[in-house]
Parts: structure tokens; C-alpha cells; sequence
């Protein structure tokens, strides 16, 4: 229980108000020693609840008293940044006049620098846009207490590897580090050993047990069956949250073209969409608007499904970690997840890989008959709406809830997702209410809007 802990009231009463209870397997082998003050190496898998583990830590570190960066959180992405920021800001909510600042790709140098200026407690950024404000002199880190890498695995698989020990370089010797990862390959442990003071490993078993994930695989024999397969197994189980995987932005842009030529609404994600292209796609797959996304690995860093229904790779991952990456993925929240993989003749190797470390026989599975290549698409579930307004007009979720709810307007169980984004936002409802959902969006709290059907 997160009573049992030595945290300040202000932190408990945040955790009671945010429902939790009882502590992740990582949350309680964690906290009691993070707590005390001890550096930390923490592997776990994707969804094991590790920014809690470290938010409550920096927070507990922190006096919020004084206006200067005091805990540094870096991560691979601007999404990740923007989620470990939310969580940290919900613990904070008991605690008065918290700063957290990102510091990412997503919006200008300019405007964070003032930001800055302001004054701010808690830093979470991606390392390169952290150095650059380094480098403006607009960021001082001489007070930074705390430091966390999170996604390490993944920072240094996107080569962040130097510009992290340029950052690190530059902190107080005297602080508490805090290194979280989903995998733990060897250039993580060389750089462990050169940041943090005789850490305390902690691993929480990442390999998922068979039943948490049921893994099959499919062996294709010439490279024009590769679509064809995913093609006949999309039709077949329809499901309603698919996240592909390929190994290459060209990849990733043929597989889509191609189902969207086949009828399905699929979308990519990869490094060369803009961030409001990025946005947008993220935010209609994750509320269901969209059945099928493709991706690289790491454009698909930071997206945060709790029901993806099954992961499937268009190609086998070059290493194995990715593979275990991309399987957690699916099968959270206690259900169970599902893994479909195409693999070749030149896969063999990684397929024996594959069978050790999970403890498996791989064997081919048989695609589904050619028969269902006459059924239709599933329509997805529900349709994304846009408001032409956002956080700068202060609108916020209860604002649009409200509008759609009003008197007989919709009702509430069709309204999906609502995210506010700068200067728009997104709301999902159901298909069969999106002409009434624009109506009754047409004024929230007196003003004007426009909607459009993504
Ligand atoms: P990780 O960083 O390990 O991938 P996250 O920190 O993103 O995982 O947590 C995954 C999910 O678990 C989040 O939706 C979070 O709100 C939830 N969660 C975290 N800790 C708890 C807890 N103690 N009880 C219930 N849910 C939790
Ligand atoms: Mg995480």
C-alpha cells in the first residue's frame, strides 16, 4: 500500500485522490528504497507503472518554496515528455504552486526560455532540446537534485547516447539518479556505471508468460504475400486496435497505402509527418476512430493505448529487445494480448532467439482462407471530431462533455476520448451521433466553434 510509504501527506492525499491504493510490483520494490535517498536502475516492462515510481521520488525531493529547476526528467520523445509531465503535475496536485516545465521538439525555444524565466521546479524534455537551452544559457540545472532517465533503452537506440553525457556532465555531483527501462542492454550498463553511485538493481521479470500473450507466427515465402497475409488476418478477427510494426519508414508507407486501398481507414506514423499530422493520428487511434495504425518503433514511442487488442509485425524486429518491446504492447490491464508475426526463411536465427527467450516452439500458423478477402472492413467504432479551439481559448474536457450532454443532446456513455491540444481539440462519439455531435458543438459556454470530421 502507498500508506506504508514515507511520503508526505500532501503526496498521499494525491494518491488517494487519483484511486490508487495498493503499488505496482515495481511501485513497491522501488519507492521504499528510492525513497531513502538510494540511485536506482529499474527494469520493468511497458505499463508496470514506473513514472509513478519516479514522480513520487523527485516530488518527495523537492522544495517548492524555491523557483529553480530542481529535478530533471529526460526522455526519448515529445509525447513521452508530455505524459511523464501530466502524471508528475496529478502528484503534484495536493501540493501547492508546482511547476513542471516541458522542454521538447513541440513548441519554440523562445516561448519554453520565458517559460523558464518564470521559474520552474520540475524539467522534463528530450535531451536535445535540454542541451539547447543549455547551450542559450536560458536552463540552469546547478540545483537539479533529482535526475531521471526515462525509456533508457530507447534514448540510446535513438542515439541520444553522448547528448546525455554531455547533460550529465553538467549536474551537481550530489543528486539522486533514477534510471528506468523496459530492457537492459550492455551500453546501458556502461553508462550506469559512469552516472550513478553503487545503484540498487531492481528487475521485475520483463518477459511476458505465455499467457499473458499469445504469440503466433506466420511464414510468409515471397515478399508480395507479406500485405496479403496481413490482409486476410485484418479481415479475419476485425480487431478494433491493431498497431502494425515495420522495420522502415518505406515500410511503413507502402503497408499503409496498401489497406487503405483495400477499404480499411489506416493510418501511419512515422518520422516524416509533421507534429500536427503526428498529433492527430495518435489521437484518432487511441480513441478507437481508427482500427489500424502503422508504425516505426520509434515513432510509435509514447503512444499510450490500455487496449491495443493485437500487435502485429509486418516484419520481424531486428533484435530481440524490440520484439519484447513491441509485444508489450498488447495484453494489458489483464487481458490477454495478442501477437501476430510474419517471418521468412532469412528470419530463422531470430526466430530461434525468439523460442529461447520466450520459451517457445515457434511453429507456422496457417493463414486465414482466401474466403474472407470478400468481407468488408469494420467501420471503426467511433468518429473524431475537432473543435477549432483549444487550451489558449480555455476549453476544457468538461466544457465539450458538457455541450455534447446538454439537454437532449447526446448521450454521455457515446462520448469517447477528449483531448485539448494548444489551439484545437479533439473529442470522439459514436458513429451514429456525429451530425448531432456537431450541432450541439456549434456553442460550448456561449461561444461559437467550428467542427470537423476527421
Ligand atoms: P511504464 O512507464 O512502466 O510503462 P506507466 O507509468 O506509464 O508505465 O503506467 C502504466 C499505467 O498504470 C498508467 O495508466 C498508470 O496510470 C497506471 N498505474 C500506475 N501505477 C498504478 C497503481 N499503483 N495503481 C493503479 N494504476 C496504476
Ligand atoms: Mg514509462
Amino acid at each position: 500500500m502507498f500508506t506504508d510509504l514515507d511520503l508526505p501527506g500532501n503526496l498521499q492525499n494525491s494518491l488517494e485522490s487519483l484511486g490508487y491504493q495498493s503499488m505496482t510490483p515495481i511501485q513497491s520494490q522501488v519507492l521504499p528504497v528510492a525513497l531513502a535517498g538510494r540511485d536506482i536502475i529499474a527494469k520493468a516492462k511497458t505499463g508496470s507503472g514506473k513514472t509513478v515510481s519516479f514522480g513520487l521520488v523527485i516530488l518527495k525531493n523537492l522544495d517548492s518554496t524555491t523557483y529553480v529547476p530542481q529535478s530533471l526528467v529526460l526522455c526519448p520523445t515529445r509525447e513521452l515528455a508530455d505524459q511523464v509531465a501530466d502524471v508528475i503535475r496529478q502528484l503534484a496536485r495536493a501540493t501547492e504552486n508546482i511547476k513542471v516545465l516541458t522542454l521538447t521538439g513541440g513548441s519554440s525555444a523562445r516561448t519554453q526560455a520565458t517559460s523558464l524565466h518564470k521559474g520552474a521546479h520540475i524539467i522534463v524534455g528530450t535531451p536535445g532540446r535540454i542541451e539547447d537551452h543549455l547551450g542559450r544559457g536560458t536552463l540552469n540545472i546547478d540545483k537539479i537534485n533529482s535526475l531521471v532517465l526515462d525509456e533508457a533503452d530507447r534514448m540510446l537506440q535513438m542515439g541520444f547516447q553522448e547528448s546525455i553525457e554531455r547533460i550529465i556532465k553538467l549536474l551537481p555531483e550530489k543528486r539522486q539518479t533514477l534510471l528506468l527501462s523496459a530492457t537492459y542492454p550492455d551500453e546501458i550498463k556502461t553508462i550506469a556505471d559512469n552516472i550513478m553511485q553503487t545503484p540498487a538493481m531492481i528487475s521485475i521479470d520483463t518477459t511476458h508468460s505465455n499467457d499473458d500473450i499469445q504469440q503466433l507466427f506466420f511464414r510468409i515465402k515471397q515478399q508480395q504475400d507479406r500485405t496479403r497475409a496481413m490482409q486476410l488476418l485484418l479481415l479475419k478477427h476485425q480487431p478494433e486496435s491493431a498497431l502494425i510494426f515495420c522495420n522502415t519508414k518505406i515500410s511503413v508507407k507502402e503497408v499503409t497505402n496498401f489497406l487503405k486501398d483495400k477499404g480499411f481507414a489506416a493510418i501511419a506514423l512515422h518520422g516524416d509527418l509533421d507534429q500536427k499530422d503526428r498529433d492527430q493520428n495518435l489521437i484518432r487511434f487511441s480513441n478507437l476512430s481508427s482500427n489500424v495504425m502503422v508504425a516505426t518503433d520509434v515513432a510509435a514511442r509514447g503512444i499510450d493505448i490500455d487496449k491495443l487488442d493485437v500487435v502485429i509485425n509486418y516484419e520481424l524486429s531486428k533484435e530481440l529487445d524490440i520484439h519484447v518491446h513491441r509485444s508489450g504492447r498488447t495484453g494489458r490491464a489483464g487481458e490477454q494480448g495478442k501477437v501476430w508475426t510474419l517471418y521468412d526463411s532469412t528470419d530463422r536465427y531470430r526466430i530461434e532467439q525468439l523460442e529461447k527467450h520466450f520459451n517457445i516452439k515457434i511453429e507456422n500458423h496457417t493463414l486465414p482462407a482466401d474466403h474472407v478477402l470478400s468481407t468488408t472492413p469494420a467501420k471503426s467504432a467511433t468518429i473524431t471530431l475537432e473543435i477549432n479551439a483549444g487550451k489558449k481559448q480555455k476549453l476544457r474536457p468538461g466544457d465539450v462533455l458538457g455541450a455534447l450532454t446538454a439537454e437532449d443532446g447526446i448521450n454521455g456513455t457515446s462520448v469517447g476520448k477528449i483531448k485539448i491540444l494548444a489551439t484545437r481539440a479533439f473529442v470522439a462519439v459514436d458513429r451514429g451521433d456525429v451530425n448531432k455531435a456537431r450541432e450541439y458543438l456549434r456553442k460550448i459556454k456561449g461561444r461559437s466553434y467550428k467542427t470537423r470530421i476527421l
